[in-house]
This record gives structure tokens, C-alpha cells and sequence, in this order.
């Protein structure tokens, strides 16, 4: 359909960006990085800051929700930001911004007891061959960019923290892992056993299984997962104290300081039904020391294609296109590192090209 949009890019840019991938155009476009960052800033300053209670007593609350204070930093004040909704499939979700440490997320929230409600049928059921393939790509591009971490496995402890159907076990059996997946649901985790052999998955939290229980890991992955969890900093504790000490957590998260979502707005494509919490490069971090990491790392991400050299781009637009991630907001996707501690960084860290030690929980107090 011809929208507004559609029509000023038509006149601005013709059709020398139509080879373009969409998710990549707004770095290759002259100017439309700086529009959507103008874009942003005046929708920041359009939201009005508002205490808890008056924020609730304008918002309707759904059975399984509550409603929260900034999960991060504490602060109950809200800057309602977002309603993104599919009225096809019937839901709708506030987004709000923390006034104190900026970060963004779905207000009310869902009760943690309830989060099984959203995941117990029909989950895996979009899974097809292609999907697989592409699904197994972006993992390796991302174990690549991470770098030794996950060269070899020999047989080093490796839990996939919401595993889904397997597919990254998969990978990681292959690469020599000791490798163990949980899951919330039990469809995803039925089609995990039929596709594993060595890698062994589970129902519930990893507390509950004892063979996880006993921590000692590498790494631990959470894939596209970290943005459905109602309680982030317990949860990430959890992990690290499963940890080994020079063992690092790997986390895949869509971007939300990206300027995708600073043009799109409440459109855009990180508001999926389930999503509770959108992370940027300045709030990622915080979560990992309030959880008790030592250091965090951040990969910038080029896109799938163009990062395992399948891109229909010129090695020229690459390269700009490289440049420009690097230099805005790295990219569509958020691939973050969290660093146990200082022998975390000193033994993996050589790779990951942004890394930063964290102040503890007690320092940032101060
Ligand atoms: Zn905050």
C-alpha cells in the first residue's frame, strides 16, 4: 500500500535503495538516521511523567497483569511511550519509559505465576523447514561475531536458558558442548528431545532440575528470550550463580535504542504479543551488574545475511552499512555479554569488541 511514508522516500531516495533490504535501508539512506533520531526525541518529549497512581487510575488491568515499578532502577514514576496492538488477534499493551534510567517497558506487566499461561499451547506450531535454517544461521552468526566462548565445545557445561524446539542445542551438541536447554513449554520441549541426542532438556526453572542445580556452566545462551521475563534482574542472578567464575552469559534481544523502533514508534516490530521488556545498549548493562555480572561486552549486529556473507549489498554499501551500525545503535538486534567476573573477560573477552567493567549493586548505590 502507498502510505504517506512510502511516497516521501519514493521522492527523496527514487529508486537507487530498492535492493536494499527494509531492515537495512535506514542506515544506507542519506538522512533517515538523523530523521528517526529527530523522530524519537520528539515523542520523549511529548510523554508527560506521572506517578503510579495516576497511571493506574487511567490504565485498564488484565487478569494475569499487576502493575510495576521500574524493574532496573526502582522508580515508579511513568512516561506512558507506546500502545502497540493487532486488533486481528485481539491484544494491546501499554510501554511506558523509565523517567530515572530510560528504560522501556510493558506496564501493566504480566504476573511472573501467570507467564506459564502464555506459553502452554500451540507455541512451536509456525515451524518449518526454512524457518529452521534461518533460525540455526543467525545463531552461528552470533557464535562467531561472540567468538572463543564457543569455538569448542570439549565437552565444557553449556545451558540454553529457554530452549524452544532445540534448535541451538542442536548446534551446540555438534560443536562438543555438555549441553543442557529449559523451557516453559512443553510442546517446543517434546520437539527438542526428537531433534537432540546428547543434549538433555527440561520443564520449569533450572533450580528445579538437579543435574542444572549444580551450576559449574561456561555459558549459558538466552536466545530472543530475555524480553519475556516479568523479573529480569532475579532471574539473570539466578543464571550467574550457576555460573562458573570465568563463565559468561550470551544474550540475543531486540534493540530497543534502535533506530527502528525511534522511526516506527509504537508499529514497531519488537511489540510482539509476548515481549515484556525492550532493552537498549544502556540498560542491558545496568540489568547484568544489578544481577552481579563483573563486566559487560556488546556486539554490534549487522543483519544475518550480511554478517555470514550471503548479503545482496555491494562490499561497498557493507562496509557503510558496517560503519553506520557501529556508530548509531548497533543494529536491529541486541547481542550482549555478560562477564561473570575480571577471569571471565580475561579468558573470552578477546573478540567482543565493546566491553565494560560494571559497578556492583552496592557501589551504584553509593
Ligand atoms: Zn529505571
Amino acid at each position: 500500500m502507498a502510505t504517506p511514508k512510502k511516497i516521501a522516500a519514493k521522492i527523496l531516495y527514487g529508486r537507487r535503495y530498492d535492493h536494499v533490504p527494509q531492515p537495512q535501508q535506514v542506515y544506507l539512506r542519506p538522512g533517515e538516521r538523523h530523521i528517526r533520531r529527530t523522530l524519537g526525541a520528539l515523542r520523549d518529549l511529548r510523554s508527560r511523567t506521572m506517578s503510579l497512581e495516576d497511571y493506574r487510575a487511567r490504565v485498564p488491568l488484565g487478569e494475569i497483569e499487576e502493575f510495576i515499578s521500574c524493574p532496573l532502577c526502582g522508580d515508579s514514576r511513568q512516561r506512558p511511550m507506546y500502545r502497540p496492538r493487532d486488533a486481528k488477534k485481539g491484544w494491546e499493551y501499554q510501554v511506558v519509559k523509565c523517567p530515572s534510567c530510560g528504560f522501556l517497558y510493558r506496564n501493566p506487566n504480566i504476573r511472573p505465576e501467570r507467564l506459564g499461561d502464555l506459553y502452554a499451547t500451540g507455541y512451536s506450531g509456525f515451524l518449518s523447514g526454512a524457518y529452521a535454517r534461518q533460525r540455526q544461521r543467525r545463531y552461528r552468526v552470533v557464535m562467531d561475531a561472540v567468538g572463543p566462548a564457543f569455538a569448542d565445545g570439549d565437552g565444557r557445561r553449556l545451558l540454553d536458558f529457554g530452549c524452544g524446539n532445540g534448535l541451538f542445542l542442536q548446534l551446540a551438541e555438534q560443536r562438543g558442548f555438555s549441553a543442557y536447554g529449559v523451557d516453559l513449554s512443553p510442546d517446543s520441549l517434546a520437539e527438542a528431545r526428537q531433534r537432540l541426542t546428547s543434549a538433555q532438556v527440561f520443564h520449569g526453572s533450572p533450580t528445579d532440575v538437579d543435574e542444572i542445580a549444580a551450576g559449574g556452566f561456561d555459558v549459558i545462551t538466552m536466545w530472543s528470550v530475555l524480553a519475556h521475563l516479568p523479573r529480569p534482574v532475579a532471574d539473570l542472578s539466578m543464571l550467574r550463580s550457576l555460573l562458573s567464575d570465568d563463565g559468561v552469559l550470551v544474550i540475543l534481544t531486540v534493540n530497543g535504542g534502535s533506530l527502528h523502533l525511534a522511526g516506527l514508534g509504537s508499529a514497531w516490530g519488537g511489540f510482539t504479543r509476548n515481549h515484556l521488556m525492550f532493552y537498549s545498549r544502556d540498560t542491558l548493562p545496568r540489568l547484568l551488574a544489578a544481577a552481579g555480572f563483573e563486566a559487560a561486552g556488546l556486539v554490534p549486529f549487522y543483519g544475518d545475511e550480511v554478517a555470514a556473507g550471503e548479503s545482496s549489498l555491494t562490499p561497498d554499501e557493507q562496509r557503510l552499512l558496517r560503519r553506520r551500525v557501529d556508530s548509531t545503535d548497533y543494529g536491529a538486534m541486541l547481542v550482549a555479554v555478560g562477564f561473570a567476573t575480571d577471569a571471565a573477560v580475561d579468558r573470552w573477552g578477546g573478540q567482543v569488541p565493546d566491553v565494560r567493567r560494571l559497578a556492583s549493586p552496592e557501589q551504584a548505590r553509593r
